[in-house]
């Protein structure tokens, strides 16, 4: 396990090899498989050569795995990824907060590069980008090192022109900042999107890592319940230690009553008065199932 506390990396002891590892996804129920990669020896500008400390295993790595999701292969898996840049491209200056980068700084980036100039992009959607590379999601080509180098499986990650990089503050851990970049921004960017008030009565589906983070979030931006629904009960209780105030396992529970629950708190009209006998009813259900 590595933590900031390894410490930044200093110029003199960057020895880059020619070649770097990375595990290879190249079809549902066949195993992945590690390959070496040339390493690029120049950097074009607005780029980067990053070694990495930390890599997640994403719900979406999983779902390619299994082949729930369908992806281009083959490609070097894993998004939420943290490194200490080896090599650095002219033009790579300033990190998203504007902070001066240099060799051997540890950093994280956006999940994917986009172009900046077609009609998403200048409309505030680079996700959509016409030319959209995202980190643990693009094909490898063997004839592009920049193409091929995108995952977080791998010892190097090629951090291409169009990626927004952050310095990671060293008072937070690798493990800590990694999910940063998807499973916190996902839930950052639906947090933003209801706008969550203080007093506000927040339901949380689901208690997989972003449920987690939700209920964090909800519980610092003042939500006076925070509801979290799971089928497993050992996601309900780590819940609660990020912020849950009530947490309900669904497993069995009458559909009902259970949309009945939905209905008032996607409503926010509805009082609290309401929404906590609904909730007092279905806590009594399961209770009296049991
Ligand atoms: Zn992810
Ligand atoms: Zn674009």
């Amino acid at each position: 396990m590595k933590t900031a506390d390894a410490g930044k990396l200093l110029l003199e002891n960057i020895n880059i090899p020619k070649t770097g590892k990375a595990a290879v996804f190249n079809k549902v129920g066949e195993d992945i498989s590690l390959k070496d990669f040339s390493l690029p020896e120049k950097i074009e500008n607005k780029a980067a050569l990053v070694k990495v400390r930390f890599s997640t295993i994403c719900g979406s790595d999983l779902h390619t795995i299994s082949g729930r999701r369908v992806e281009p292969t083959p490609l070097i898996l894993g998004h939420e990824i943290i490194g200490d840049i080896v090599k650095l491209g002219d033009d790579l200056v300033y990190d998203g907060q504007g902070e001066k980068l240099e060799i051997g700084d540890r950093i994280s980036w956006t999940i994917m590069a986009s172009c900046g100039d077609c009609y998403f992009c200048r409309n505030n959607l680079p996700q959509k980008c016409v030319d959209l590379k995202k980190y643990g999601h693009t094909s490898i080509d063997d004839k592009d090192v920049k193409s091929s180098l995108l995952g977080g499986y791998g010892e190097y990650v090629y951090i291409i022109p169009g990626t927004t990089v952050y310095k990671v503050p060293e008072n937070i851990s690798d493990e800590i900042a990694a999910p940063a970049n998807c499973a916190l921004s996902t839930v950052m960017n639906a947090v933003e999107t209801i706008g969550i008030n203080q007093g506000d009565i927040v339901l949380i589906q689901g208690g997989g890592l972003l449920g987690l983070n939700a209920c964090a979030i909800a519980k610092e931006a003042g939500a006076a319940e925070i509801i979290l629904t799971d089928i497993i009960d050992s996601r309900l209780e780590l819940a609660k230690k990020f912020g849950a105030t009530k947490t309900l396992n669904i497993k069995d529970i009458d559909l009902k009553e259970f949309s009945m629950l939905l209905d008032v708190v996607t409503n926010k009209k509805e009082s609290m008065l309401q929404l906590k006998f609904a909730v007092q009813k279905l806590l009594l259900t399961r209770l009296l199932q049991h």
